[in-house]
């Protein structure tokens, strides 16, 4: 395992699982692709990172207090200047164990959700979905051993109910396949190498376009 891995992995444990900005970080290490983000801890920090990545910006609560940063209103889409995010800065430091920002580049396409998860009998096996609702109210999931190569990471999406979304339905720019089943086979692969440290990992959404599939949120759960 790679140093830099090892070391988050760690400073991880205590709490169970792993702050965005690293678990996107550990994302990188893995070839995969993310949001351009950046960590800001103080409000000058924010202001030089919003100038590299751009407005308009998504502001997130950095805490080991929040995992579901929504839920608390830590999540700000569409900031469009420095006085918006001096405002959002001040607002999301009064959340709980505050630590800081994720300052991440606006992503747009079709909703796509990968997950991962220690199955008893199967060993690490990795959950792919389309679109938010359509995972949570249809169950429409498809599940696969790790680690999987793109050609069968094609047929788990085939297999999906919701797949028209990636398609082009209505009108709507179909997503480069190719760019999200090569992503979807570099997540197996990391699912498979991490499994003996690694409970879960949810990447919600990750966001598919015509030229690519970027992940803007994960969740990683460690194994105690
Ligand atoms: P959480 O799941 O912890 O509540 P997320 O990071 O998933 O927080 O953010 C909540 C929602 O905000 C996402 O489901 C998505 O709709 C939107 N969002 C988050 N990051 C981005 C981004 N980089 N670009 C566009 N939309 C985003
Ligand atoms: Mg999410």
């Amino acid at each position: 395992m790679n140093d830099r891995v090892n070391e988050i992995l760690k400073s991880s444990m205590e709490a169970g699982w792993v702050l965005e900005p690293l678990a996107k970080e550990l994302l990188g290490i893995y070839g995969l692709t993310t949001t351009k983000f950046a960590w800001a801890k103080t409000p000058g920090e924010a202001q030089a990172a919003a100038q590299k990545i751009g407005f308009p910006l998504v502001v997130k609560v950095v805490s080991h207090q929040v995992l579901h940063k929504s839920d608390v209103g830590g999540v700000v889409v569409g900031v469009k200047d420095s006085a918006q995010l001096d405002a959002v800065f001040f607002r999301l430091s009064e959340l709980p164990g505050f630590e800081g920002v994720l300052l991440d580049e606006m992503a747009a396409g079709a909703e796509v959700i990968l997950g991962s998860k220690q199955d008893p009998q199967f060993g690490p096996v990795v959950l792919i979905g389309i679109g938010g609702t359509s995972v949570e109210i249809y169950k429409d999931v498809s599940i696969r051993m790790a680690p999987l190569s793109a050609a069968e990471a094609l047929q788990a999406l085939h297999a999906l109910k919701g797949r028209k979304l990636l398609e082009g339905y209505r009108g709507r720019t179909p997503v480069n396949m190719d760019h999200l089943t090569d992503l979807i086979a570099r997540f197996s692969q990391m699912v498979f190498e991490l499994a003996d440290h690694i409970e879960s990992i949810d990447l919600n959404p990750v966001l598919c376009g015509a030229e690519k599939a970027v992940i803007a949120d994960a969740r990683i759960m460690i194994k105690r």
